[in-house]
């Protein structure tokens, strides 16, 4: 787990499974259908119970790089931002869909002012976006959006699934915030 402070914000990188992990807000890396799915989708539909998925049927759907809130059924939240990255084929408008997927959720965070959000990697696993491209999207728009907005977030938490993940966005982090203080 690496913690830094950006703008007054704790931006958090662990590893480990999303459901596990108590936040105002858990995003969901979920389908345009609102479907339901494996990975993320999956686990969160699997630990969060069936109300979830009843109120993803009465929304309807979601457009790629948009993100829609419900409840969070049995989990320790109080929201779940289903939020839809693009499918990786390597169309020129993919960083583009997977910033928006990120600023939707930081977004309807602003709107319910919450204080803390935990993100899982949007689109880098059946969606196959590579990690090396993702990483530095996911954690640009963040350390962005801190950056240019007055905030209610006091935690942003990136809860990463296996050591790869982890050690992409650490990299990613790493170079973002080199960047910055130059
Ligand atoms: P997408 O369809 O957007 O690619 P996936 O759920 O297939 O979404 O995968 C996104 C990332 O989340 C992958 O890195 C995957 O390993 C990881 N992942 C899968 N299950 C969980 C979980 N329970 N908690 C956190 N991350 C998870």
């Amino acid at each position: 787990m690496t913690t830094h402070i950006i703008d007054g914000v704790t931006l958090t990188l662990q590893q480990g499974n999303i459901v596990a992990v108590t936040a105002d807000a858990i995003v969901n890396a979920a389908n345009a259908a609102l479907a339901g799915g494996g990975g993320v989708d999956g686990a969160i539909h699997r630990a969060g119970g069936p109300t979830i998925m009843q109120e993803c049927r009465k929304i309807g759907g979601c457009s790629t790089g948009s993100a829609v809130a419900t409840s969070a059924g049995n989990l320790p939240a109080h929201y779940i931002f289903h939020a839809v990255g693009p499918i990786y084929q390597g169309h020129a408008d993919e960083p583009q869909l997977l910033r928006q997927a990120y600023q939707s959720c930081l977004d309807l965070a602003e709107q319910y002012q919450l204080e803390s959000i935990a993100f899982p990697s949007l689109s880098t696993g059946a969606y196959g976006y590579p990690l090396h491209l993702a990483a530095p999207i996911a954690l640009k728009t963040v350390i962005d959006h801190l950056h240019n907005t007055s905030t209610s977030l006091k935690q942003v938490i990136f809860v990463l699934f296996d050591g790869r993940t982890l050690q992409a966005y650490q990299k990613a982090l790493q170079a973002l915030l080199a960047d910055h203080n130059h």
